[in-house]
C-alpha cells in the first residue's frame, strides 16, 4: 500500500444514461485498488473522446452504474502492479499517458499496464492526452485498415474533429495522399485546408457526393474514412472507387443500420468496421505506433490541436460542446490535484 494515498477522490460519474446533465461531480468516490497487471495513476488531464458520449447516452451499453467515464488521460504513476513486465519500463513517478476501458474523469485510475506509455520529455502538459487515442486511431486506420499509398484519393469526414485533424495531417503531409475533407463549418474547412487537404467541402450545406465525383473525374476515391456513420454510409458506397475501401469507424450521427453485403458487389468494395483496441492488442503494436506518433509530435511535423481545457466542474459542458459540432481538435478535462 502507498502511504499518503487518500481513500476517496473527486470524479465525474453518472447513475443513468441520458443527456450531458446526467454527469455529476462527486468528491467521495473510492480510490481504485489496482490488480497485479495494472498501474495506479494520478491523473492531470483526461482526454475527451466521442465514444464517451456513446456510453453516456447508452448507444454503447454502460458496463455498470455508477459509471466514471473516460478512456484516456495523462498523469503520474503512483504504483506498479507485481505482474507488470519489466520490459514495459514503468516506474512510480513516471509521467505517462494511457488508454483504458473507462474511469479517467477522476483523480486516480487503475489502468492495464499494457496501454500505459511513458511520455517522452518535451511534450507539453495536456498534449499527451490530446495525442494518444485519436492519433493512434489515425495511424492504425491509415496503415492497417486502408493501407493508403502516395497519390491515393481519400475522403475524410469530420476532418476538423479530434481524429480528423490527425488523419488530414498524416495523410496529406506524410503519406502524400490526395485528401478531400468534409466538415460542417467554413472555419473547420479552412483548418483542414491549412493542414494539407487538397479539396474541402461543407457536407451540410453542399453536395459533397457531386464534388467527390467531379474532383476524381467520376472514378471516386480509393478510400473513405467515415466516422459520421448513419448519415454518410450510403454516400460512402456511392463515392468509393471500384476496388476501393470504405472504413466505417464511428457513429457521430448514429449507428449504421445492418448492411446487405451484396451492395459491395458492383464495385468490388472492401468494407471495414474497425476499432482501435483490436489494432493495439499487443504491447509491441501499442508501443510501435505510440513511438511513431510521439516522434512526430516532438519534431513538430504533426501539430496538436486543443479546442479547450474544461475544469472538471464543467465536464457536462464539454459533452454539450462536442455533441454540438462546434469543436475543433481535442477537448481536455483538467483534473484537480
Ligand atoms: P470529434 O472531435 O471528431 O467530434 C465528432 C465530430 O463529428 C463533430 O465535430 C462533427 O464534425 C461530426 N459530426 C457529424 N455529424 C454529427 C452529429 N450528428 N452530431 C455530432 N457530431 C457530428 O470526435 P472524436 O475525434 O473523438 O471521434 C471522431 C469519430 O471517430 C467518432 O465517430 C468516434 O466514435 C470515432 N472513433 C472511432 C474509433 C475506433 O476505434 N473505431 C476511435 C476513435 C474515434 P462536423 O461539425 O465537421 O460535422
Amino acid at each position: 500500500s502507498t502511504p499518503d494515498l487518500p481513500k476517496v477522490q473527486t470524479a465525474i460519474k453518472y447513475n443513468e444514461n441520458g443527456p450531458p446533465s446526467v454527469l455529476h461531480l462527486s468528491t467521495t468516490e473510492p480510490v481504485p485498488t489496482p490488480s497485479p497487471h495494472q498501474v495506479l495513476i494520478k491523473n492531470t488531464f483526461a482526454g475527451l473522446n466521442y465514444i464517451d458520449t456513446y456510453f453516456r447516452t447508452g448507444l454503447y451499453p454502460t458496463p455498470s452504474f455508477p459509471f466514471i467515464p473516460g478512456k484516456e488521460a495523462e498523469g503520474h504513476i503512483i504504483s506498479v502492479g507485481s505482474s507488470v513486465p519489466a520490459s514495459y519500463n514503468l516506474s512510480p513517478g513516471d509521467r505517462v499517458v494511457y488508454t483504458t476501458a473507462n474511469g479517467t474523469y477522476a483523480q486516480y485510475t487503475a489502468a492495464d499496464a499494457l496501454h500505459v506509455y511513458k511520455v517522452p520529455a518535451g511534450i507539453p502538459e495536456g498534449h499527451a492526452a490530446a495525442t494518444l487515442l485519436q492519433g493512434l486511431t489515425a495511424i492504425t486506420l491509415v496503415r492497417e485498415s486502408a493501407d493508403v499509398k502516395k497519390g491515393d484519393w481519400v475522403l475524410i469526414h469530420a476532418a476538423a474533429g479530434g481524429v480528423g485533424v490527425w488523419l488530414v495531417q498524416y495523410l496529406s503531409q506524410k503519406v502524400d495522399a490526395r485528401v478531400i475533407a468534409t466538415a460542417s463549418t467554413q472555419k473547420k474547412l479552412d483548418l483542414a485546408k491549412s493542414l494539407g487537404a487538397e479539396v474541402v467541402v461543407n457536407y451540410v450545406s453542399d453536395d459533397y457526393i457531386k464534388t467527390v465525383k467531379a474532383v476524381t473525374n467520376g472514378a471516386g476515391v480509393r478510400v473513405v474514412l467515415d466516422s459520421v456513420g448513419a448519415k454518410t454510409f450510403d454516400g460512402a458506397l456511392e463515392v468509393v472507387a471500384r476496388k476501393g475501401t470504405v472504413v466505417s469507424f464511428g457513429n457521430s450521427s448514429g449507428k449504421v443500420p445492418p448492411v446487405e453485403i451484396a451492395r459491395l458487389a458492383p464495385k468490388n468494395v472492401k468494407l471495414l468496421r474497425p476499432q482501435l483496441f483490436a489494432y493495439i492488442a499487443t504491447r509491441e503494436e501499442f508501443e510501435t505506433y505510440a513511438d511513431e506518433l510521439f516522434k512526430w509530435v516532438l519534431e513538430g511535423s504533426v501539430k496538436v490541436f486543443i479546442h479547450k481545457v474544461y475544469p472538471i466542474e464543467e465536464a457536462e459542458l464539454s459533452h454539450v460542446d462536442i455533441e454540438s459540432r462546434g469543436t475543433v481538435g481535442k477537448l481536455l478535462v483538467k483534473i484537480p490535484q
